[in-house]
């Protein structure tokens, strides 16, 4: 486009909320075909809540086990941790993150570290494997449904686990309509649980065309390869195990405000408010921009 048009475009989404990191990132947006979404943090506000917290071991302490969770947990950026350490701080356990060895992060599935001498793992079904079980252990409790859930290993005994929720943000589905309106196909990419994924999908009316979950960074990074055939992409993310999506798409957008550093550094374009209704903006305005071409 002229420069003039595409000078304004920028300076419009900057104002917009909008920090597009110079290059073709507009004429790009103009263009995209699919746009894929991580859930954590990005479709929902990465704001969990825990809802259940159960010990497993009859050898330990309800508050012991809470003290270690919230340790280990104190020292990661995942959304997650935060609902871990509130929760703690609930029962009047103070995190101790100083206490904390050998920590460890496993993007997409989970932490591990060694307090009181103890090695233990905290994250979704695939940390079982870290931990050193050939199949994931069955457990004594019932975990909820449409929930995260968090599972804790000490060694190679489950002892204990525990459910998060998260809502929405806010016009998500709204969002979602307009940019199916602007003939864009839209899915989410999680590495969290099937069930917790179907929930925010009901939750959006159904109006996402595709749900994937239980993915790993590498998964994520496969499906936008495979999307890229079907025309320009763009990957909405947040975290640490969206970095390598953000960059193997055509567009990375992070979150702004909330998201770790590696996914803004990665990203083409940050979404400063956290708002999800400046992309199918953003994408109006860059098509206008584009049609400026002389
Ligand atoms: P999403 O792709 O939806 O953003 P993530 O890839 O960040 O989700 O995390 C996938 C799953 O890994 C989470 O749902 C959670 O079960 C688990 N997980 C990741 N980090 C942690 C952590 N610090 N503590 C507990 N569980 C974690
Ligand atoms: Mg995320």
């Amino acid at each position: 486009s002229t420069p003039v048009a595409t000078f304004c475009a920028y300076t419009k989404a900057a104002t917009s909320g909008l920090l597009i990191k110079g290059g073709d990132h507009l004429e790009t947006l103009a263009k995209i075909k699919v746009m894929a979404f991580d859930k954590t943090g990005t479709i929902t506000k990465g704001e969990f809540v825990v809802t259940h917290f159960q010990s497993l071991s009859d050898d330990i302490d309800f508050n012991t086990l809470a003290y270690w969770v919230s340790s280990i947990e104190s020292k990661s950026s995942h959304p997650s941790a935060a609902a871990i350490v509130d929760y703690g701080r609930s029962l009047s356990v103070e995190p101790e993150p100083e206490k904390v060895t050998e920590f460890e992060i496993f993007p997409g599935e989970g932490i591990c570290g060694k307090i009181e001498g103890r090695v233990i793992y905290i994250g979704n079904k695939r940390i079982a494997a870290r931990a050193g079980f050939e199949t994931v252990p069955i457990l004594q409790g019932e975990v909820e449904r449409g929930k995260t859930t968090g599972y804790i290993y000490l060694g190679a005994i489950p002892i204990g686990f525990f459910s998060l929720s998260d809502a929405c943000r806010l016009r998500v589905q709204e969002a979602i309509g307009q940019l199916k309106s602007l003939g864009i196909k839209t899915a989410m990419l999680t590495g969290d649980n099937q069930s917790a994924a179907m929930q925010v999908q009901d939750e959006l009316g159904h109006s996402l065309e595709l749900v994937h979950a239980e993915l790993l960074p590498e998964d994520k990074v496969k499906i936008i390869s495979e999307f890229k055939k079907e025309g320009p992409t763009a990957m909405v993310g947040d975290g640490l195990n969206d970095a390598p999506a953000l960059a193997a798409a055509d567009i990375g957008i992070s979150m702004g405000i909330s998201g770790s550093a590696l996914a803004s550094e990665t990203g083409n374009i940050i979404l400063m408010s956290n708002d999800i209704m400046k992309i199918p903006e953003a994408i109006k305005l860059a098509r206008k921009a584009s049609r400026k071409v002389v």
